[in-house]
């Protein structure tokens, strides 16, 4: 057998992703795991039940390959009630497992080899994999921060659109940066889209995990765009569910008719009981997401003022899970090394960004926190960090 038997578009991809690492490195070393982005509390109770409740009532056969018409119908009345967009839930609504699901059936769906998708860097660690399955190449358009907080330049975007470009790629709220993109630059999205006739896929699985009162807008919303925007999300963020992975994908028929064909051979279906759960959540539990939001905007601050008086330099997030700080504030020019000595000498886990950069001198100093946490964790995560940071003045 050659050295490695893994396909060599996959090379690249091979070993444990970041988040895995980093969650193994908490264990080990019994240190706060801010790093991989899941929760440590659960989803709403009435979910738990009435997914206690399908596997009591016998609900554990394959589920339909679009998904249960239940979980369809009720997905399909929150994109019009939360966001004004309509979508016939037998044929414009695609259940998945997980939105890491729906992202891989997109891309390899609606890519053929050689074609080029527009993302916006940093981004989502599957993406680049699913590209490399599908033979797409990534053409990346950085986002930066511009005083205020993390967004592209739209000449760049214009710039980055080819012959071969097939579509653009756009998380909202963006990990890791936390930036929610406002109606300004979706239009810019939005523009170049109907422009270059191409296809947008969202991912917006922190959809409603924004703060400070900004709202999320689905890009489907915008003129023009809902006959060419295929919408990722799922329930995993939003009830604080992540195992569970149910997500879906709503857009045109075609488009969800892509997703539909290459994940009935992947998966075929997924999760039949919790897909039941999700129904029931989606439908009946909107007040206790408000208070998932709140709370998670709390833990945001209890995180963001730790880190502050740490003396770190935090960039702000408007949603998700995450807060991203300069490790340099820690004299750390690399967010990587500072990432491996903090286990061990401050009892803390984090994710350097950097490897979600596709232009890694540009994530190079930067460092990702979740405070999807406890408040107790989160406590105790900055407390070693303001120790840390004095030893670290001390030695210095
Ligand atoms: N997209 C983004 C931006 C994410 O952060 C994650 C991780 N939760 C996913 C997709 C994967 O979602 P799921 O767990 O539903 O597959
Ligand atoms: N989305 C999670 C994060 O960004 C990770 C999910 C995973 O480990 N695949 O932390």
């Amino acid at each position: 057998m050659t050295a490695t038997p893994l396909a060599t578009r996959l090379r690249a991809f091979s070993g444990p992703t970041i988040f895995t690492e980093m969650t193994l490195l908490a264990q080990r070393t019994g240190a706060a795991n801010l790093g991989q982005g899941f929760p440590d509390g659960d989803g709403p109770p009435a979910m738990l039940a009435a997914a206690r409740a399908a596997i009591d009532g016998g609900m554990n056969q394959y589920p339909p390959a679009n998904g249960l018409a239940v979980l369809r119908a009720a997905i399909a009345e929150r994109r019009r009630a939360d966001h004004g967009v309509a979508y016939d839930p037998e044929r414009e609504v695609v259940v998945t497992a997980g939105a890491t699901e729906a992202i891989a059936a997109a891309l390899i769906g609606l890519c053929d080899p050689g074609d080029e998708v527009i993302v916006f860097d940093p981004l989502y660690d599957s993406y680049a994999a699913c590209l490399a399955m599908a033979g797409a190449t990534a053409v990346p358009v950085p986002l930066e921060f511009d005083g205020t907080r993390f967004t592209f330049d739209p000449d760049r975007l214009r710039a980055a659109v080819g012959p071969r470009t097939r579509l653009v790629l756009l998380n909202s709220p963006h990990n890791p940066t936390g930036t929610v993109f406002d109606r300004a630059e979706l239009a810019h999205v939005a523009g170049v889209c109907r422009d270059h006739d191409l296809v947008a896929v969202t991912d917006e699985v922190y959809e409603y995990l924004t703060y400070d009162g900004v709202t999320h807008v689905p890009l489907a919303g915008l003129p023009g765009m809902r006959e060419r925007t295929l919408t990722i999300s799922s329930a995993g963020k939003t009830f604080s569910a992540t195992g569970w992975k149910v997500g879906w994908a709503c857009g045109p028929a075609p488009l969800v008719e892509a997703v539909r064909t290459v994940k009935q051979f992947l998966t075929f279906g997924t999760g039949t009981p919790l897909q039941a759960g999700v129904a029931h959540a989606l439908t009946h539990c909107a007040d206790w997401v408000g208070e998932l939001r709140d709370s998670l905007q709390r833990r945001r601050d209890l995180l963001v003022k730790g880190l502050t008086a740490a003396g770190a330099r935090t960039y702000p997030a408007q949603g998700t899970y995450f807060v991203q700080l300069d490790s340099r504030s820690f004299g750390f020019a690399d967010g990587v090394e500072f990432c491996r000595a903090l286990p061990h000498d401050a009892g803390v886990v984090a994710i350097p960004s950097v490897a979600l950069y596709a232009d890694k001198e540009a994530g190079r100093h930067l460092v990702r926190f979740a405070f999807c946490k406890s408040e107790e964790l989160l406590t105790t995560a900055v407390d070693r960090l303001g120790r840390y940071a004095a030893t670290r003045r001390t030695a210095g």
